[in-house]
């Protein structure tokens, strides 16, 4: 983590709360000036035809890969992730998330060409072309360092854009050694890093980028949504959530538990896709509890739940239980700081009002309400009371029941027995609804995003003129309307067909 400075920022291990370094922050006079730096290297690099792009992709993916090990250490010393989370979300899924573009980028980018009645178009070819947008802008929060920007970096890139990146200041470090291996291996400027706070992000906005990408906080994103809207340039928001897990009467229990368990602790529970409240059938609450509770006091603090990020999010967190706890609600395990840097540990309470912060607001840390229900449509209506749609996660031995549950809650990313995990895949969609954002990370629709379509049309036809130009006669008249009546579902093809002809007729004449 890190403390903003005026102009720099003072880095500090989350697992200690020691002090260990500093790092001077991009001025942010200067970010229009890196931008421009970025639009010069991105033009460039879209003229390159897309095998040379494909190629100097591959090459990142390979030196991001080698630098695995590095990226563990600073993964650990900068946010506290345990070394083998940061392995497998971090490292690994980067692996899957190259292969991905670098297989589908070819077909993804091929022009789509129209197919047009030669009758109503004589000699017209009409293509739509997807070009880059220019240059992205890219504002990072700190819970996922690496693969966060990765996931739009490496499709931006291969569509042929620029991106100036600027890492969370809590994840500077990690964003200096991304910027390492994008110096080593991308032609100058083509990814640009921009070091700072909000004061930086919002120069970044400013600074003439044709599209912003921001993963981060509803406040955070609403700040940009407004800002990017006074340039009128697009933006995609990839904000936080209050996810539930249902667990149905039918769930392989011990799965079931294993699951939700990861789903709520993992990240010490700070992902935007985190399980953050359990609905649980009453017929099997009380043996899933037991078994959840029992499995929650085992997890070790530092080696299963790392640290939080900060003092603030640790009080924050702390305060949620604690105004859950002075209403009512019941701590079953956790639910005190470890008075040890920032960690808190795996904490489950049940009996939390509905209305409280704990219930309805993003916890951003290890904290797990649990709760029963009593129908599946009251499972689903109460996954739906929340101001978030990211993911929700259904539990049960039938699968197919299982997915038409899981699909009529209003969010992005449905799982079924599983939670979590398919963020960073490049094929999946990821995205939100609500207050969880717009815009979408991910498959061909994240790519969409990341491009402009052009549509070209050429016209071979060197008639005088189209039917449909000047002088505008009743015979125009009478053609169009017989071409509606002879397309027209149960239309009356005769007269339609007649009216056509005499109107080509007419228009013949008056040439
Ligand atoms: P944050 O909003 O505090 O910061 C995110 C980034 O935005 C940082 O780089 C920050 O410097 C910048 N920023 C903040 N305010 C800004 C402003 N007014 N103008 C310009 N830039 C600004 O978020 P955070 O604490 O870093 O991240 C945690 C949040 O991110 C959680 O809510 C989490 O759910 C969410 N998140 C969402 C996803 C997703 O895919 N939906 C993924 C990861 C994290």
């Amino acid at each position: 983590m890190a403390r903003l400075g005026a102009d720099s920022l003072v880095l500090v291990d989350p697992r200690t709360g020691a002090t260990v370094g500093e790092l001077v922050c991009t001025p942010a006079g200067e970010v229009a000036a890196r931008v421009a730096a970025c639009r010069a290297a991105a033009t460039a690099w879209a003229a390159r035809p897309l095998e040379d792009r494909i190629e100097v992709v591959r090459r990142l993916g390979a030196a991001l890969s080698a630098k695995g090990a590095e990226l563990v250490a600073v993964l650990g010393a900068e946010i506290g992730k345990p070394p083998g989370e940061a392995w497998t979300s971090e490292v690994v899924t980067l692996g899957e998330l190259f292969d991905h573009w670098l297989a589908v980028i070819e077909d993804e980018l091929e022009p789509t060409t129209l197919d047009l009645n030669p009758v109503n178009y004589p000699g017209k070819r009409v293509e739509v072309v997807p070009e880059p947008l220019g240059v992205i802008a890219l504002i990072m929060p700190w819970n996922y360092p690496v693969h966060l920007p990765m996931r739009t970096i490496v499709p931006a890139l291969l569509a042929g854009n620029g991106v100036v990146f600027k890492p969370s200041e809590h994840a500077a470090r990690c964003g200096a050694l991304l910027a390492e291996v994008f110096a080593a291996v991308l032609p100058a400027d083509l990814v640009v890093t921009v070091q700072g706070g909000p004061a930086q992000g919002a120069a970044l906005v400013d600074a003439g980028v044709d599209k912003v990408v921001f993963t981060g906080s509803v406040a955070g994103g609403r700040a940009v949504a407004a800002r990017a809207a006074g340039h009128l340039i697009p933006c995609a928001l990839e904000l936080g959530s209050k996810d539930a897990a249902l667990v149905l009467h039918d769930a392989k229990l011990p799965r079931a538990v294993e699951g939700v368990l990861w789903g709520a602790f993992h990240n010490a529970g700070q992902d935007c896709a985190s399980v953050e409240r359990a609905l649980v059938d009453r017929k099997v609450y009380a043996p899933f509890l037991e078994a959840l509770v029992a499995r929650a006091k085992e997890l070790r603090v530092g080696d299963d739940v790392g640290p939080l990020i900060d003092e603030r999010a640790l009080a924050k967190v702390h305060a949620q239980v604690q105004d859950a706890v002075a209403r009512g609600a019941r701590v079953l395990c956790g639910g005190e700081p470890t008075g040890n840097g920032y960690f808190y540990p795996a904490t489950v309470v049940v009996d939390v009002p509905l209305d409280c912060a704990l219930w309805r607001e993003e916890t951003f840390g290890p904290v797990l309400p649990v709760a029963a229900f009593d129908s599946e449509d009251e499972a689903v209506a109460m996954a739906d009371d929340s101001p978030y749609g990211l993911c929700v996660s259904v539990w049960t031995r039938d699968v197919a029941r299982g997915e038409a549950l899981a699909r009529r809650v209003r969010c992005g990313v449905s799982y079924v027995n599983n939670c979590c995990f398919s963020g960073p895949m490049g094929g999946a969609s990821w995205g939100g609804r609500k207050q969880s954002g717009y815009g979408v990370t991910g498959s061909s629709w994240g790519l969409g995003g990341l491009v402009q379509p052009r549509t070209v049309v050429v016209d071979r036809f060197f008639g005088q003129k189209e039917v449909w130009w000047y002088p505008y006669t009743p015979a125009l008249a009478t053609m169009a309307s017989g071409l509606v009546e002879l397309a027209r579902p149960g239309g009356a093809r005769l007269s339609g067909l007649a009216r056509v002809v005499g109107g080509l007729v007419g228009r013949w004449k008056t040439s």
